[in-house]
């Protein structure tokens, strides 16, 4: 059976929200699909401090939390399912895991997915268990020792959340880190943080007591493993017939190369509400 949307937004991130809540508040009623969480990558975020709109820093879960009240309170449909295929036509047909439906405009807010270990670093099938991508599903990590591998900003913002807790190893295949200041000046201060610097990763073990990462340097032990080497764009599907079609929009993250904030994925829904709607009536 096949229903019959105006317009469907997938991803419930920073951008998909928003842009669910301004077309909303523009009259039109929007159909949303999640295949996770309400708040996306986000929640992933130790301290929110560069958004000028929030009076204070608060963290990424507590910031899900406000969008996922939101979508809530302005009564936004939502799906909890995962879009898996997307046929554009005159209708754009969105196939999800559970069901198949029509709309006239699509949003693909999906963001992006981390980068995974290059097939050159063995990975143990058994260490698998022990290494992760993101942290805001990880179980509680308490009195581990936590290794991340990568030293941008999202590998820093994860050390200065694990720390709280945990011993935290900043594996660092270069000599310099490319994180931001305020985040290497609060690691370099943080006396739970350690910044183990030109390594480079050959292979990832099972150990006696977790795991072990065989490196150019002395093998490092580990409770927990989380790689943070970036990010690519996430779509569900790969037709390049999407890009052209005048009524699919891709926004937020997934388009916007480095320029990654919520600011201005938040501003992209809003934006890209606002063009729907004037096309929507001008048709
Ligand atoms: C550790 C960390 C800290 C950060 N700190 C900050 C900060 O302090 N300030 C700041 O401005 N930004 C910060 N960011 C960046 C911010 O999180 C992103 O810019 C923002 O979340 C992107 O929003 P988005 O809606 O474009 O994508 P996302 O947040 O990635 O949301 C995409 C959503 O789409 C869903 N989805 C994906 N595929 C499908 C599918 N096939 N079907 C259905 N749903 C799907 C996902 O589950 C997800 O919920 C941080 C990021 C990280 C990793």
């Amino acid at each position: 059976m096949k229903n019959n949307q105006v317009i469907t937004i997938v991803g419930a991130g920073p951008a998909g929200v928003a842009c669910a809540v301004a077309i909303k508040h523009l009259g039109i009623e929007p159909l949303l699909i999640e295949k996770h969480k309400i708040g996306g990558l986000i929640r992933n975020a130790n301290l929110i401090e560069n958004y000028s709109l929030l009076e204070q820093n608060i963290s990424g879960k507590t910031l899900a939390k406000k969008l996922e009240k939101k979508v809530k309170d302005r009564n936004i449909k939502t799906l909890f399912q995962n879009v898996k295929n997307i046929k554009p036509g005159n209708q754009i047909l969105v196939k999800t895991n559970k069901k198949t439906l029509l709309t006239n405009y699509l949003v693909i807010a999906t963001g992006t997915k981390a980068r995974v270990l290059p097939k050159s670093v063995k990975i143990d099938k058994k260490a698998n268990k022990n290494i992760y991508y993101e942290i805001a599903d990880m179980p509680k990590q308490k009195n581990k020792t936590i290794a991340i591998i990568g030293a941008g900003d999202a590998g820093y913002d994860y050390a200065l959340n694990l720390a709280k807790t945990n011993k935290i190893l900043i594996l660092n295949q270069n000599a310099k880190p490319k994180c931001n200041t305020t985040l290497l000046n609060r690691v370099i201060a943080n006396q739970n943080i350690t910044q183990v610097k030109n390594v480079k990763i050959k292979s990832i073990a099972l150990a006696k007591k977790g795991i072990q990462v065989n490196t150019n340097k002395e093998p490092i032990l580990a409770d927990t493993i989380i790689v943070a080497i970036g990010r690519e764009p996430n779509l569900p599907t790969t037709s390049k017939a999407i890009l052209k079609n005048k009524n699919i929009f891709v926004i937020g993250d997934t388009v916007n190369d480095i320029y990654r904030q919520i600011s201005i994925t938040s501003a992209d829904g809003v934006k890209t509400a606002m063009k729907i709607f004037k096309n929507y009536e001008q048709s």
